[in-house]
């Protein structure tokens, strides 16, 4: 059961305590005070969890501070989108708002391989404005005697350039928990100059252990990449599984499923899911281009395959783009056909301001009663 709060009460209003007394009434439920930062406000959401079938909804109803409350049936508990729930479930994070509603580039290293190309690609960044990037530092390969990222090593100067930079936010896959500690000592001996988003990557969708354990730190939020041979059933589960440890600052990452009907793609690009997954939960949704696509390949009308993949994308409603740069594709240690180019960066921005621009009068239009859209030639 999910109890709404009246928007802006604050976690200190003493109508938050009469909810958690009258819950600590019924036997077997225990309740979770959640705050939601939306873009234009901040909710507040108390969870009852356990044995609530038999609990009424009325007496908390006739509370002050209860907007109203929600029986949940569905399997996303926290994440989904339940009856009566119109927030979406965004957050900010390094002064910047990631929700259903906002949409924002993160180009970046695949891997991180030396200085001068994180800081190249940085400056890249900057130059346009972009805060927020994305940088490997450690690779899970399919091979053992493939390049598995620099690691701990290269933290320093990565989060110091990126500071320098003004890059706010840096994707940054994690494959085991220790690469949390040694992220979270490297940020703090940089004094903090830049913000991680912990990525879990498609081979760890499912590594349950792993996914309690970026739940249950709450200083990085967690870009989820869909697993690559799993449903989206089980990949939303899999994101419920952080979020039921109490982090449910969470973006969903599509980037294409493994299947050879996809070819001559790497992985078969499933961006038609970014509406579905905006409906069934309230995360907002990140596209992945460069890893569905997996090449620069050009088409006969002068865009690469992956200009194509994010438009599809973005036109869909997508909150994030994550895309692989290199200042140097053919030297790049890990997906380099993948990997466009720096002086590509302005004209591919460009590109997906035309395409966000018509996904904003689309949805402008859907709202709008059907008589209007009617008479607008529609
Ligand atoms: C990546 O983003 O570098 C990556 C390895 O992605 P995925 O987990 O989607 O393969
Ligand atoms: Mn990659």
């Amino acid at each position: 059961m999910i109890i709404i709060l009246k928007p802006d009460i604050r976690r200190d209003s003493p109508g938050i305590q009469q909810v958690l007394d009258l819950a600590e009434r019924f036997p077997g439920v225990t309740a979770r005070v959640h705050v939601v930062e939306g873009s234009s406000r901040s909710l507040m959401e108390i969870y009852l969890i356990g044995s609530t079938a038999d609990v009424p909804l009325e007496p908390f109803q006739d509370l002050d501070v209860v907007e109203r409350v929600v029986r949940i049936s569905e399997k996303y508990r926290i994440l989904g989108r339940h009856k009566g729930q119109i927030e979406s479930e965004g957050f900010q994070y390094q002064g910047i708002t990631f929700d259903q509603e906002t949409l924002h580039v993160a180009p970046g290293l695949c891997a991180v391989d030396n200085r001068e190309h994180v800081d190249q690609m940085f400056a890249a960044c900057q130059e346009l404005g972009i805060q927020t990037s994305r940088m490997g530092a450690y690779k899970p390969r399919t091979s053992p005697y493939d390049f598995q990222g620099l690691g701990k090593p290269c933290l320093p100067y990565v989060f110091e350039s990126a500071g320098k930079h003004d890059i706010k936010v840096i994707a940054m896959e994690i494959t085991h928990e220790s690469h949390i500690d040694e992220i979270n000592t490297a940020l703090d001996e940089a004094g903090s100059p830049t913000g991680v988003m912990v990525q879990i990557g498609t081979r760890n969708a499912q590594n349950f252990e792993l996914l309690k354990f970026v739940g249950r730190q709450q200083r990085f939020p967690v870009l989820f990449k869909r697993g690559m041979g799993i449903t989206l059933e089980e990949s939303l589960n899999a994101c419920e599984y952080v979020a039921s440890e109490g982090n449910g600052r969470i973006i969903l990452c599509l980037r294409g499923m493994k299947t050879n009907l996809g070819d001559p793609h790497r992985n078969f690009v499933d961006f038609a899911h970014v509406p579905t997954v905006k409906r069934l939960t309230r995360m907002p949704v990140c596209i992945d281009p460069s890893h569905s696509v997996g090449s620069r390949a050009v088409g006969s009308d002068g865009l690469t395959d992956i200009h194509h993949a994010t438009a599809q994308g973005v036109v869909a409603g997508a909150n994030l783009v994550l895309v692989d740069f290199h200042p140097a594709p053919l030297k790049a240690l890990c997906d380099g056909p993948q990997a466009l180019t720096l002086d590509e960066l302005r004209p591919y921005l460009e590109d997906i301001a035309i395409v966000r621009e018509a996904y904003e009068k689309r949805r402008k239009r859907a709202q709008k009663p059907a008589g209007d859209a009617r008479s607008a030639g529609a």
